[in-house]
């Protein structure tokens, strides 16, 4: 008997497949056909410190690499907040990859929100070192008119209440809502972040604040809690140990690629929200089988995220980039085996 490899081969091909079926630069592609995808979240200044290195205040935020990512694949209108200290030259670049930036405000007198951290030897875990909110604190977003077509709403990591906010601000509801959160409002703001929640469609969080928000050491337990909160998929996300996706009582696993150097594991989540939610944007389909296609996008884009400090790795790739990464995780999990 010959069982075809897992069933993360198949959903490596099918995205692979349909990577090779456009032959236009995706830069070219008409993206007004997809869905309209509004994205929420931070924008900041990011101080980091790994085992290889430090970084003075660099441009970071959970909205910033989503929008870097998403904006390979379809068009981003983005929310946030940033302060008249955070350089122009970042906002343009962003708008020349055509995020549109209509609902990201600027306080000229305030200071945009900085976060640092420092990773440990494993990579996996890190340690918040200062969180301050500045222009985040009072933030009250306005959702412009033109984004009033969404039909995904990608919640990145940003104040609960800011995100339900957005929510109740749609007119209509998007049709998935997808939000990522972390330890941070967990500590500090467990209620609203509980409301947030419930609104939702699909949540990520990485394995210990799914631990946290739902107090199971097992995974599979933790999940059935979460979903019982109000989202029908969860994603757990595990750093260089890949991504879970729960639904009902189905659960999908997709690896990260081993790569030979990890440089800054900073924004890698928010990066693979982006891929995840950019693949569902352009393809229209919310089924399981095409949330594993999406899975392994994110986790392929995450995997450039990682090679250089911030941002930087995810400015420079480039299709060919993207689809030959691609092609490394199908040889990665794609096998036959022959059962005697
Ligand atoms: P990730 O590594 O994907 O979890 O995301 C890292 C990004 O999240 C950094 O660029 C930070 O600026 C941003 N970030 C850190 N803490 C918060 C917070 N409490 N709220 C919103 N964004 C945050």
């Amino acid at each position: 008997m010959i069982i075809k490899g897992l069933q993360i081969g198949l959903a490596l091909l099918a995205y692979r497949n349909l990577l090779n079926s456009k032959n236009r630069s995706l830069a070219a592609e008409n993206k007004t056909i997809h869905m309209s995808l509004v994205v929420v979240g931070s924008m900041a200044f990011d101080a980091i410190e790994t085992p290889f290195g430090k970084s003075d205040k660099i441009i970071g935020g959970a909205a910033t690499y989503i929008a870097w990512c998403a904006s390979n694949f379809t068009t981003v209108k983005q929310i946030s907040v940033v302060g008249g200290d955070f350089p122009q030259s970042e906002l343009d670049a962003l708008a020349n990859r055509g995020v549109i930036l209509e609902g990201v405000q600027i306080k000229k007198d305030e200071k945009t929100f900085f976060w640092s951290g420092k990773y440990h030897l494993d990579m996996n875990t890190r340690d918040t070192i200062e969180t301050q909110l500045n222009v985040l604190e009072n933030f009250e977003p306005v959702v412009p008119d033109s984004y009033q077509d969404c039909e995904i709403l990608m919640l990145g990591n940003l104040v609960p209440g800011v995100q339900s906010s957005v929510i109740k601000q749609m007119k209509k509801r998007p049709k998935l809502i997808v939000m990522d959160t972390m330890n941070f409002w967990m500590e500090i703001m467990m209620d609203d972040l509980l409301h947030t929640i419930s609104l939702v469609d699909v949540l990520m969080v990485n394995d210990s604040e799914v631990r946290q928000l739902s107090g199971e050491y097992s995974l599979v337990k933790a999940a059935k809690k979460i979903m019982a909160m109000g989202p029908k998929y969860l994603i757990i996300k595990k750093g260089e140990h890949g991504a879970l996706l729960f639904h009902e009582n189905e659960v999908f696993f997709a690896p990260a690629l081993p790569l030979e150097e990890v440089f800054d594991p900073t924004g890698a989540g928010d990066t693979f929200a982006g891929g995840f939610v950019a693949h569902l944007a352009k393809t229209k389909d919310f089924s399981f089988n095409n949330m594993k296609s999406a899975i392994i996008l994110g986790s392929a884009l995450a995997s450039f995220c990682v090679e250089k400090f911030g941002t930087q790795r995810l400015t420079e790739i480039n299709e060919s980039d993207i689809k030959t990464r691609v092609q490394s995780f199908v040889q990665l999990v794609n096998f036959d085996i022959e059962l005697v």
